[in-house]
């Protein structure tokens, strides 16, 4: 068959297959995959590897032994199922994370059923991305079953951790080649960034404990002590005139979403200073001897890492020779570095034009605000050629009530099946 007029019987394929795209979006949320600690995340990868192997995929499972969190009450086990076209050429690879976080209070629907209501799937990991999944395999499958000669390969992957990091996933693959070249040339993860755009990267990420320390005295006479408190009041203050300002008046390339999210931003996750909390009694009256934060920097592509911990640091040697008895001490929890693709790129374009086929309006190109598996493809994997691509709504994941859209679903598992033909066909 001729792969240009072999595309419209393809699109008429997964429009007829609907239903499917729906049940195994519903199949699929019935694994309870909640992350931590990584609920079934076994029956979850042998249903989808049983899925992909009856269309004649090579399927295989690997475990990230020793990951963080795997043991044998709970394995970190992922799945690769890989097509091989008829004649030499690039490897297209669908990549999704199957946990999901943790239900949280507010639903109104069994967050397991996979209730379906008026044209959406609701459960947990409908939308963060189930959805999206059931979208590229179904798409893979048409392509496959088409008939149609295509030269490459196809891969489609089942990662975990990604709600954790995904050292367990896609980083413990990467490690092993699983997302470089030459076994992999391009990378999609139908993230739910939205159907009509096509999302080149994320921002980078800083997590630190600051803590300010001071010494304990009684509370009816705190001056002789030092409160930690008051030095921590200090620090705060120092954000909200000198650093946020600062944040928000550097300005970036990345096209980040939503908007409000287009610059460095910082988030304080947790302050604690003086007595332990959750104690029933009355307190003592003492002078806080230490306080705390956690910190969540969010850094663009025009900064490194270095220089947002440097920033930090010299803001907080500055109180130390504004303020007597200021001492504090900073601890790295975490980090990740921003990572762009190109979106003049292969998979960029091609998916961008899809989405132009199918939906009849141009693709946004954005970057996310928060962080993906992309990092490690990226970083690890040393492939640049990866973006995220899914029908989900971003604005839903991670809520009560999580939905995606079956339409959605079915445009996007279209765009995804003629952005694939586009790439492995290309010159
Ligand atoms: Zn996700």
């Amino acid at each position: 068959m001729n792969i240009q007029t072999g595309i419209e019987p393809i699109l008429r394929e997964i429009e007829a297959r609907e239903g499917e795209i729906v049940a195994l979006t519903q199949d699929l949320i019935r694994f309870p995959t909640i992350n931590p600690p990584g609920e079934a995340y076994r029956p979850c990868a042998e249903f989808f590897g049983a899925r992909l192997a009856r269309r004649g995929m090579k399927v295989e499972y690997v475990r990230a032994e020793g990951a963080p969190g795997d043991s044998d009450k709970y394995p970190r086990i992922n799945v690769i199922a890989r097509h091989e076209g008829s004649r030499p050429g690039p490897c297209v690879h669908f990549n999704g994370h199957l946990d999901v976080v943790q239900t949280g209070a507010g639903w109104t629907v069994d967050p397991f059923g996979g209730l379906v209501r008026d044209g959406k799937v609701y459960g947990r990991g409908a939308c963060d991305m189930k959805g999206g999944i059931a979208a590229a395999v179904v798409a893979v499958e048409a392509l496959i079953d088409s008939g149609i000669e295509l030269p490459g390969a196809i891969e489609i992957s089942g990662t975990v951790d990604e709600e954790s990091g995904g050292y367990g996933g896609v980083a413990y693959l990467a490690e092993r080649g699983w997302f470089s070249k030459p076994r992999v040339d391009h990378v999609i993860i139908p993230e739910p960034l939205n159907v009509d755009r096509v999302c080149i990267g994320h921002r980078g990420v800083w997590w630190a404990e600051i803590e300010t320390l001071g010494r304990q005295a009684h509370g009816s006479m705190p001056f002789l002590g030092d409160s930690a408190i008051r030095h921590m009041s200090a620090v705060l203050e120092k954000f909200e005139h000198q650093l946020y300002p600062a944040l928000a008046a550097r300005h970036s390339d990345m096209p980040v979403v939503p908007a409000g999210a287009r610059q460095s931003t910082m988030n304080i996750n947790s302050i604690h200073g003086g007595e332990a909390e959750h104690f029933e009694g009355l307190p003592s009256p003492c002078v806080a001897d230490s306080c705390r934060i956690v910190i969540d920097r969010r850094f663009l592509i025009e900064e490194d890492l270095a220089s947002v911990q440097g920033e930090m640091r010299s803001l907080l040697d500055q109180l130390a020779g504004e303020r007597s008895g200021f001492r504090y001490r900073m601890r790295d929890l975490f980090s990740v570095q921003p990572s762009m693709a190109d979106r003049n790129g292969p998979v960029a374009t091609a998916t961008a034009k899809a989405v132009r086929r199918i939906l009849g309006r141009e693709a946004e190109i954005v970057c996310s605000p928060g962080t993906y598996d992309q990092k490690h493809v990226d970083r690890i994997g040393r492939l640049k050629e990866c973006i995220a691509y899914g029908p989900g709504v971003l604005d839903l994941a991670h809520q009560p009530d999580e939905w995606v859209g079956i339409q959605d679903m079915v445009d996007s598992a279209k765009v995804m099946a003629v952005a694939t033909m586009d790439l492995l066909t290309r010159g």
